[in-house]
């Protein structure tokens, strides 16, 4: 038996469950939270602001419908008839007035009691940190408060990663997620505050430092935020508020080490997009994601996740890992097909690989799989009419070179004169 360096206490899976136990192992302890340079997160957020996916990598949004599979182009137009409605409601929520009396009283375990109660699996509160705030929400968001809300994502849907019962599992939480966001920002508005809904996919900041912040996991290798009891397998959503709370703190649960010893996400990513190494991105120690060799997968493969089906912690809760390691020194399930197998549908192309993939496989793609369109709007349209001017014959008609730079500056125009920018992450 190995030795345990401290135990974390947290709340049952669900409303009226015990606490669980989870037991850290020396060999997994490291800081609660992440480690991090905070004055380097301050470098990075005031001279290199976030920016959300739909602004940064807006050339491959807007490519990637093109090459999903019609059932996903069919599923992503139902999921958006879904959700329009609710961005509209999210967008505005901060400017509604609260409709009950404040006390001036902590309302902390108020409003927790109300998310377990709504079915929320785990809540915590923290700063909502102004360094994550996207650049172009910087004016959004207006309470100082974050209650970070993680909702879990069905089990058996996730395990068939990739697949559509998958994207179901993963754009269904969102859908139900948004009006469970609108009834507790209502609650907490009748306790007498005001409150601000960010999220799902309308984000306005990169959730995951806040939710390691309020103690509800740690960032994994896979880039996702491991909780103790569901492992990524939730869908994150943030309420700013002006009521008065308690903040929580950040734990260590012991999986920024436990993902050095495991890897397997590393391993089984068919885009070897994974770093194995940590590095120190933008003031944090982490493994880096490398978006351009996932993105070309998510978007052919059903949205892929495979890096989320197959970690130990989503399988089987970080008790039981924990304490499994305790015990044999081993990282349970890793290099088992239950675990690490999966299969990868055929793709619109019918060029890439397809078929079943168990632990030590991999598929193999060439270097035209990963050639995608890269960059903002900006880029992309600048791009686009470089390769236009590079195919150009010789002898080309000046008139059809003034109608190409036309276009060129009519869409410029469009994007520098506000055209809006889609709430929507979904492709
Ligand atoms: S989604 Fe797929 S391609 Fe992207 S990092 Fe995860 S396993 Fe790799
Ligand atoms: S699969 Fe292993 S390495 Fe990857 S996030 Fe999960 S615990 Fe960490």
């Amino acid at each position: 038996m190995r030795a345990i360096s401290h135990v974390v206490t947290r709340p049952g899976r669900r409303l009226g469950d015990p606490a669980v136990d989870i037991p850290v192992p020396q060999d997994f302890a490291t800081v609660p939270g992440i480690p991090q340079h905070s004055k380097d997160v301050d470098f990075y957020s005031r001279e290199y602001p976030l920016q959300r996916q739909q602004v940064e990598h807006a050339a491959d949004t807007e490519w990637a419908p093109s090459v999903g599979t019609p059932e996903m182009q069919h599923y992503h137009h139902e999921h958006q008839a879904v959700m329009e409605p609710f961005y509209g409601l999210m967008n505005t929520s901060g400017n509604l007035e609260p409709t009950g009396t404040p006390t001036g009283e902590d309302v902390t375990e108020l409003i927790k009691a109300k998310a377990r109660e709504l079915g929320y699996l785990d809540v915590g509160i923290t700063a909502h940190d102004r360094r994550y705030v996207y650049e172009d929400r910087r004016q959004h968001v207006k309470f100082t408060h974050a209650i970070c809300l993680a909702l879990e994502q069905d089990f058996n849907d996730t395990q068939s990663a990739p697949s559509m019962d998958a994207e179901h599992g993963h754009y269904g939480t969102y859908e139900v997620q948004a009006p469970l966001g609108l009834e507790m920002a209502d609650y907490i508005r009748s306790l007498g505050y005001h409150a601000q809904v960010h999220g799902p996919s309308n984000h306005s900041a990169a959730t995951i430092p806040m939710f390691v912040q309020a103690g509800l996991g740690q960032l994994g290798a896979n880039g996702q935020l491991l909780t103790p009891h569901a492992g990524a397998r939730c869908r994150l959503q943030i309420i700013t508020t002006d009521a008065p709370v308690t903040y929580d703190q950040p734990i260590d649960y012991g999986f920024h080490a436990l993902c050095q010893t495991c890897q397997v996400c590393v391993d089984r990513c068919p885009g070897r997009a994974l770093g194995r190494e940590k590095i120190w991105w933008r003031g944090v120690e982490k493994n880096k994601l490398t978006y351009k060799r996932c993105r070309p997968v998510m978007v052919r493969y059903e949205g892929c996740a495979i890096c989320m089906k197959v970690c130990p912690v989503n399988r089987y809760g970080a008790k039981a890992v924990m304490e499994h390691y305790l015990e044999t020194g081993q990282v349970l399930g890793k290099g088992t097909h239950g675990l690490e197998g999966y299969t990868l549908h055929p793709e619109s192309t019918g060029k890439y690989a397809t078929g079943y993939f168990g632990p030590g496989e991999l598929p193999v793609f060439n270097v035209e799989f990963f050639d995608i369109p890269h960059g903002t709007r900006e880029q992309a349209t600048l791009n686009s009419y470089i390769k236009i001017l590079a195919n150009e014959p010789p002898d080309a008609v000046p008139a059809e070179s003034d109608a190409v730079l036309q276009a060129f500056r009519n869409r410029l125009r469009s994007i520098v004169k506000g055209e809006a920018v889609s709430d929507s992450t979904m492709f």
